[in-house]
């Protein structure tokens, strides 16, 4: 499994060589970084190669290094072998100094980021992050209080009605642009970052990395479809239509893909004109503050981009409240969603859903196995089930049922589940012990109801936040398990007896995000794909997004739509003008 389930991961893929092959040929620019923190110490400084500036996250020279030489892997070839130790034995010799450290350095503190720059937080609050795989600390990281969000908010403000509102579109164009490039430039840094915070697979979040450098840059030319059109409506009149920013926008994004979900927000605010203040997470914060580090460091002017991470009942419904925010744009919880709906509703602010989801997967009896199969354990156990868009239902024709589900179950055993910092691990661990044992008592909740547990149901030994891949068998799409989001890596795999039951099945939860559908009868797909009621389908194929293409849901799970052109739109207000273009006094009641 390579990059994110929710793209094309070859075009991706694609992308990152072509940046790979103009390092290797030194056409490649170092974007020129400033200091993290004033007063770094000359220790540091004097560990630079001439010609690159001081890294913030305190970079090590031997992964420096590696970046140079253009290596695909973050970890060369001697240490594959040491990789395939256990994970907390791997970590122990990593932060032993036995085996080569990664290119961050642990302990960072990572402040708040306003107003072009990194501040303490007013309330003094800071954190510690820990990986979720090993327990061991990563970074600390600033909190935001009330005091500090109003300090961003007025700092958005300010830049829309000072630089960033005077920018033109070709301007804002070339900044996206070259914040894509920065990313890439900086990409085994932020996949480190990224892997070691959420404790997800390399493997995934190269692709997550690659897809938000690719958002940007498909936005920075989306920004050339912006406009207004004129309207004939006869007489002596002239009507146009201006699109205009809606204003500062508040933005709030989960954990479960934090620089993706990050990237998905930020483009299209900042292609439309908005300043943005982003709440992160608190537990996953690191990767948005980098990315914010490097769109001041490309010249986006100070107050455009604001992040201030902090827990969300009180920063967070802070944010959203606040008088200075013209537009919220969430993605998370269907729960914590309509909570912001409701603060939503007396001000009449503007808003945009990205919920939950309880996907279907829906594999007919004539469905290609050799596709379906590893297709369908891809699109559950991606990112350890931590993804809105995971099949977690699957539904499978009576007549293929215990076929199905035996070499469903096989296939999922063998997947490769361990260290995430190995290039050949498929799931790491889940975001914390917390959670797994949220997931593992729905599991619970799903034997009492009685589900078969066919492979996985029970919490893996050890520190790292691990659970296996779950099959749960014998479902009833009535249960609990087949209802309720379980956001792990658990799979419910219900039969159908036809078509139509399929379709009824399908729809009959409270989400409507995405479904898949195996057939071999290409009207059957065409058909469902109608039927089903869910902001995206795929026909014999597990992805679901791809920059350019509208995301989101039906029903509870949400609505606007993230990564095309309707995005964009959700950042703007459009203004009608009429201009009187007669010779004659206007003077409508003849007074
Ligand atoms: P969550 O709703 O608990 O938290 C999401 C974000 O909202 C976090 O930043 C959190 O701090 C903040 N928050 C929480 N309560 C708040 C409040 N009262 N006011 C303002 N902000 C508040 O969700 P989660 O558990 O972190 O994320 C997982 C959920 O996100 C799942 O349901 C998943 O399906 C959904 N998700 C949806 C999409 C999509 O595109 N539809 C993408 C990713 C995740």
């Amino acid at each position: 499994m390579e990059g994110a389930h929710l793209v094309d991961v070859d075009v991706c893929e694609d992308a990152l060589k072509d940046a790979e092959d103009e390092e290797e040929d030194g056409q490649q620019h170092r974007l020129p970084r400033q200091p993290a923190n004033e007063g770094e110490d000359d220790q540091e400084e004097r560990g630079r190669c001439e010609g690159e500036s001081e890294h913030p996250v305190g970079f090590d020279r031997r992964a420096a290094e590696d970046v140079e030489a253009g290596e695909e892997e973050l970890h060369d070839d001697a240490e594959q072998e040491e990789n395939r130790q256990p994970v907390e034995e791997h970590s122990r010799l990593r932060h032993a100094g036995i085996l080569p450290p990664m290119a961050v350095v642990t302990q960072r503190e990572f402040g708040l980021f306003i107003d072009g720059e990194t501040v303490e937080p007013a309330s003094g609050e800071v954190r510690e992050i820990s990986e979720p795989a090993t327990g061991a600390p990563l970074a600390k990281a600033a909190m935001a209080g009330e005091a500090d969000v109003d300090r961003a908010v007025e700092a958005a403000r300010a830049a829309l009605e000072g630089p960033w509102g005077k920018t033109p579109p070709n301007e804002r164009s070339r900044l996206l642009h070259a914040l894509a490039d920065a990313i890439v430039a900086n990409r085994k840094e932020l996949t480190e970052l990224e892997t070691r915070n959420v404790g997800k697979a390399v493997s995934s979040v190269k692709g997550e990395v690659a897809v938000s450098a690719e958002n940007f840059r498909w936005y920075a030319s989306a920004i050339a479809t912006i406009a207004g059109r004129t309207t004939p409506i006869g007489g002596s009149i002239l009507a146009y239509t201006l699109k205009e920013p809606v204003g500062v926008a508040a933005q709030i994004v989960p954990w479960n893909y934090p620089i993706m979900m990050a990237a998905w927000k930020l483009a299209p605010a900042l292609a439309a004109g908005c300043t943005v203040v982003l709440k992160p997470d608190p537990a996953t914060p690191l990767t948005v503050l980098r990315v914010a580090e490097l769109a001041a460091e490309v010249g986006i002017p100070a107050g455009v981009v604001n992040i201030v991470p902090g827990d969300g009942p009180t920063t967070g419904s802070y944010l959203v409240r606040h008088p200075g925010v013209d537009k919220v744009a969430f993605t998370g919880s269907t729960a914590t969603g309509s909570e912001i709906m409701r603060l939503c509703a007396e001000p009449v602010k503007r808003l945009s859903l990205e919920l939950g989801g309880k996907s279907p997967n829906l594999v007919f009896a004539d469905a290609n196995l050799e596709d379906a199969v590893p297709s369908s354990v891809y699109a559950i156990y991606y990112a350890a089930g931590q993804s809105c868009d995971a099949r977690s239902r699957v539904l499978v024709e009576r007549s293929l049922y215990d076929e199905f589900v035996n070499r469903f179950s096989e296939t999922a055993a063998k997947m490769k589940v361990g260290d995430p910092l190995d290039a050949e691990t498929q799931m790491g661990s889940l975001i914390s012990q917390a959670h797994r044992d949220k997931v593992h008592g729905l599991v619970e909740t799903g034997r009492k109801e009685g589900a078969e547990v066919v492979t996985g149901g029970e919490p893996t030994d050890g520190d790292g936040a691990f659970y296996p891949p779950t099959v749960l068998a014998g479902v009833e799409n009535r249960m609990v398990v087949a209802q309720e989001e379980i956001f792990g890596p658990v799979v419910t795999v219900i039969p159908f007896e036809d078509e139509a039951e399929a379709v009824r099945i399908a729809n009959d939860v409270k989400y409507g995000l995405t479904a898949t559908v195996w057939t071999s009868d290409s009207g059957r797909g065409h058909r469902l794909a109608r039927q089903i009621k869910s902001g995206v389908i795929g026909i014999n194929l597990p992805n679901t997004a791809f920059p350019g293409l509208p995301f989101g849901g039906y029903k509870q799970s949400g609505f606007g739509r993230e990564g095309s052109l309707e995005t964009i739109e959700m950042y703007l207000e459009t203004k009608t003008v009429f201009v009187s273009t007669g010779g004659k006094p206007v003077n409508p009641w003849g007074l």
